[in-house]
């Protein structure tokens, strides 16, 4: 089988080779990099989302717990002002005496326990306390000067003094709220009341909640983590600082600087801060991210800021970027695995189709092969056809030539039989004139002798007559013939001759049985006999050889006789038809080529040779009968 090349015409390796190595070289880097890429975006989207739901959800809380707190700083607004009401308040202020302030202070204290406050007092207009709930501590406010305080300062000028700080005296931080005490429009004195915001501190720490409250420095006065209390969530400036520092608000306290290792603004209120991590609590993390959302507080100039750490949800995020990148290298290896299936089926398909392709190739090129052999079979055939007409044409021939041979003979011979002939039928008529006179006379015996003689002469005349029949009779390729008789009878046919020639005989064959026919046998013996005898016409002593013997499974006949011989020129034609050297009518050139031709189609052979001592040798090899009884 023969395939279509370019089926089958592979690339030369190292053009086969290079694309493989460079798709192995490069493709897991590159999987590896979209696995990383596609996490990481993932990674920050999930954070977005996450940051945005979380910021959404904070801005609730958000919104809860300030108001919570302003509830809570609220909740005393009013407290200050009632004082107006108390007219021993207005009394001592205007008169201060030792039994009014007794009497102001026990009010003071039994309203202080009663609004849960931490202190309730009162200044005169210098700023000094007059009196104050606390009368009975060791470190009372009374006739303290508090004239630096702010509060004091806003409330003496009819402003409401909002104030967070650390007591001088107490050194304890507290919401100072402040109230300018009017008489008749006049302002004579200031009512203040400190509470402890605390209580909003541990219900931050209570609910887990980060938070814390930052003054209008930015300064933090409440905080769920007390680390962060009393740091500044912006830079102070020198001025601010030096302010700060006289009305000593929060004592002398450093007010450090909550410095986030890392700040990201998200929205308007809304930042991203990165701080260290207070590694006593938290041993996991070394800095901790918050999404910081910070909000006004009404009716103060404080910000209330929602911390909502942001670790979960990184943790969370990562995990889904992790998700992704096995997802998309679980989607990579499937792809490939998926590719690699693709290409062997495809391959698989190619070499099917190949097969297929190149089945159909050898299919045609058969369908065509066995349309040439069909054709030159047809045309074989037809030479047959031809040859065997040929052959038929030439059998015809032959036969024709044979019989034309045989008339030939027979005109010939007709001579030499009507001589033949003609003797024993004078012989006849003398005989039987004389037999007819012998019977008259009585002698029957020399009568009787003559009628034999007669009848050995009748049965001579039949025999020739015989011969000439079977000679001019057409015979069978195949057949049998006695060598002895066929001999006995050739020499019959031509004893007039011997007879006349003085022949001297030598012979020397077998009585074998031959495959031919026995007449052929016979015409082939005439003619080579003839021919010898008129070869040795001149020879004054001609002698005949005719000797035998069984040669490689066939019988070989020689005859050979002491004639003239025949030279080289006429050996060359010597089996051509009507080829003859014999003058006038003599000789018509046809008893070779039949002889021949006869023991030819008997399988046999007929062949001239040139003996050495002279004269010619025909050789005639036919097949034997019975070649196992050929040892004879
Ligand atoms: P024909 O006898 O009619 O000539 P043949 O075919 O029998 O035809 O012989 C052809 C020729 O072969 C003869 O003319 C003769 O010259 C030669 N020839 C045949 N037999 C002999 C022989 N025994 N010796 C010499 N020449 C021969």
């Amino acid at each position: 089988m023969k395939c279509d090349p370019p089926l089958y015409r592979a690339a030369p390796p190292s053009l086969a080779v290079k694309p493989r190595l460079i798709r192995h070289l490069f493709v897991p880097p590159l999987i590896i990099l979209l696995m990383i890429a596609l996490g990481y975006v993932t990674y920050l989207y999930s954070e977005k989302n996450a940051i945005k739901a979380l910021g959404e959800n904070g801005q609730r809380q958000l919104e809860l717990h300030a108001r919570t707190v302003e509830s809570e700083i609220n909740k005393y607004n009013y407290l200050p002002s009632v004082l107006e009401l108390e007219s021993n308040v207005s009394d001592l202020l205007n008169n201060p005496s030792a039994e009014l302030r007794a009497k102001v202070n026990d009010y003071l204290e039994g309203l202080n326990r009663r609004s849960r406050s931490r202190a309730i007092y009162v200044l005169d207009t210098t700023g000094r306390v007059l009196a104050t709930s606390n009368w009975r501590d060791a470190d009372s406010y009374l006739g303290e000067d508090l004239s630096f305080r702010a509060y004091y300062q806003d409330a003496i000028r009819g402003l409401p003094g909002r104030f967070y700080g650390i007591g001088s005296t107490t050194g304890e931080p507290g919401y100072y709220l402040a109230h300018g005490l009017e008489e008749k429009g006049k302002i004579i004195g200031v009512a203040v009341i400190k509470v402890r915001l605390e209580a909003l501190e541990e219900r931050w720490q209570r609910a887990r909640l980060e938070a814390f409250v930052s003054d209008e420095n930015g300064i933090i006065i409440l905080s769920s983590d007390p680390a962060r209390r009393l740091k500044s969530v912006r830079p102070l400036t020198a001025e601010i600082k030096e302010r700060l520092a006289r009305s000593l608000q929060y004592y002398w306290w450093p007010l450090n600087e909550l410095v986030p290792l890392e700040r990201e603004s998200i929205a308007d209120g809304v930042e991203k801060l990165t701080f260290p991590a207070n590694t006593s609590v938290d041993h996991e993390h070394t800095v901790v991210s918050y999404l910081a959302q910070t909000r006004e507080l009404a009716d103060t100039p404080w910000h209330l800021t929602l911390l909502t750490p942001l670790e979960d949800l990184r943790r969370e995020a990562a995990n889904q970027g992790m998700l992704v990148a096995v997802a998309c290298a679980l989607v990579a290896f499937l792809l490939i695995a998926w590719n690699e299936r693709r290409k062997v089926i495809s391959t698989r398909l190619a070499a099917r189709e190949a097969l297929e392709q190149a089945n159909n190739e050898l299919e045609r090129r058969i369908t065509d092969r066995t349309a040439d052999l069909r054709a030159s079979n047809e045309r074989l055939k037809g030479q047959i056809r031809e040859r065997r007409q040929a052959e038929e044409t030439l059998r015809q021939a032959q036969d024709e030539l044979i019989q034309a041979g045989k008339l030939a003979a027979i005109g010939q011979m007709s001579t030499s039989i009507a001589h033949e002939l003609n003797q024993p039928l004078a012989a006849l008529r003398t005989l039987s004139g004389n037999t007819v006179r012998f019977l008259e006379r009585g002698a029957l015996d020399t009568a009787s002798a003559n009628l034999r003689t007669i009848n050995d002469l009748v049965d001579r005349m039949g025999r020739i007559t015989a011969s000439l029949r079977a000679f001019a009779r057409r015979g069978e390729d195949k057949g049998q013939a006695s060598l002895s008789k066929a001999v006995e009878a050739a020499l019959q046919l031509l004893a007039a001759r011997l007879d006349n020639a003085s022949l001297e005989l030598h012979q020397q064959i077998d009585d074998i049985e031959l495959a031919i026919d026995q007449t052929r046998l016979e015409q082939i013996l005439v003619n080579l006999i003839g021919n010898a005898l008129d070869a040795m016409q001149a020879q004054p002593l001609p002698v005949l050889w005719l000797e035998g013997d069984v040669f490689e499974g066939r019988y070989r006949l020689r005859v050979r006789d002491n004639g003239h011989g025949i030279d080289a020129e006429a050996r060359k034609h010597l089996f051509e038809p009507f080829f003859t050297t014999k003058p006038g009518e003599q000789g018509l050139g046809l008893g070779l080529t039949l002889s021949a031709s006869l023991a030819a189609a008997a399988g046999g052979t007929l062949n001239a040779e040139d003996p050495a001592e002279g004269g010619t040798m025909f050789v005639l090899v036919l097949p034997l009968v019975d070649p196992g009884a050929a040892g004879v």
